[in-house]
């Protein structure tokens, strides 16, 4: 599903990605670590183009991201079409970023009216059956502010999937979670995984990883540095750099 080759980004002198790959297959589900700076946010967020990589491709489903076909050749696309492209890839951040203004059912019905231009009534029902899902549905009418952190993550990931998303993007989903509120979120994203959802997932939730992660992959300093099962993972790690991170950590 998600093909990243020699991918690298500059923010002016600093090279913060320097050259990863990484390919991810229908229904995988990969843990992302690393050190703070790493580059783990920057990386994910190039395989949506929320960044573009200054060069390296990206392909979804086949299709090179940025990129569309004419007369046989690949060449850049505009905005509105990368957009279109966009909405394979569904993603949720440490905070939520949810629609204040909007209760619960309009956040996750919103972008299938607008963006995809679903009838209303449609998006309603499809988004109260996600929040159940998720397991809020007597939460519907609430606003954000109304909800705990762990509620207001769950509208975020059914905000995601209203969009019907080849695969799901989480920048640290639990971080910004009081302790309690971690495992409610922890469970729906194991629920997605059994139900087939291909995930890249950065976070530092051991047990998440040990549970629910098919791979792991640790980046440092702009490259992946390691590439493996968890159990191999924790167990066998085989760079120095990577022992160094995990007795830091665990
Ligand atoms: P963390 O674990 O703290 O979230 P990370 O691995 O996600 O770290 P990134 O956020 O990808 O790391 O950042 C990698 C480096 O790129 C950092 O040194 C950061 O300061 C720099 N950086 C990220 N975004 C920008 C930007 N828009 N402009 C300039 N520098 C940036
Ligand atoms: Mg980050």
């Amino acid at each position: 599903v998600v093909e990243a080759r020699q991918i690298r980004k500059s923010y002016g002198e600093v090279e913060v990605l320097k050259g990863i790959d990484l390919t991810v297959r229908q229904g995988e589900v990969v843990l992302i670590l690393g050190p703070s700076g790493g580059g783990k946010s920057t990386f994910l967020r190039t395989l949506n183009h929320l960044e573009t990589p200054d060069s390296g491709a990206v392909s979804i489903c086949g299709e090179r991201i940025g990129y569309g076909d004419r007369a046989g050749r690949q060449v850049p696309l505009r905005e509105r079409r990368i957009a279109v492209q966009r909405r394979r890839t569904g993603m949720v951040f440490q905070q939520f970023n949810l629609f204040p203004n909007m209760t619960a059912l309009d956040n996750v019905a919103s972008g299938p009216v607008h963006v995809n231009d679903v009838p209303k009534a449609e998006a309603r029902a499809a988004a109260r059956e996600l929040l159940a899902m998720v397991g809020l549905a007597d939460k519907t009418g609430s606003y954000p502010a109304q909800l705990s952190g762990g509620q207001q993550q769950r509208v975020a990931i059914a905000r995601a999937l209203a969009m019907r998303p080849e695969l799901l993007l989480f920048d640290e989903p639990t971080s910004a979670l009081d302790p309690e509120m971690v495992g409610e979120v922890l469970d729906v994203m194991v629920r997605l995984r059994e139900e087939g959802m291909t995930m890249i997932v950065v976070s530092h939730e051991m047990g998440f990883a040990r549970a629910a992660a098919d791979r792991v992959v640790f980046i440092a300093d702009g490259l992946v540095v390691e590439d493996k099962s968890p159990d191999l993972f924790f167990s066998a790690p085989e760079h120095e750099r990577t022992r160094q991170f995990l007795e830091r950590i665990l």
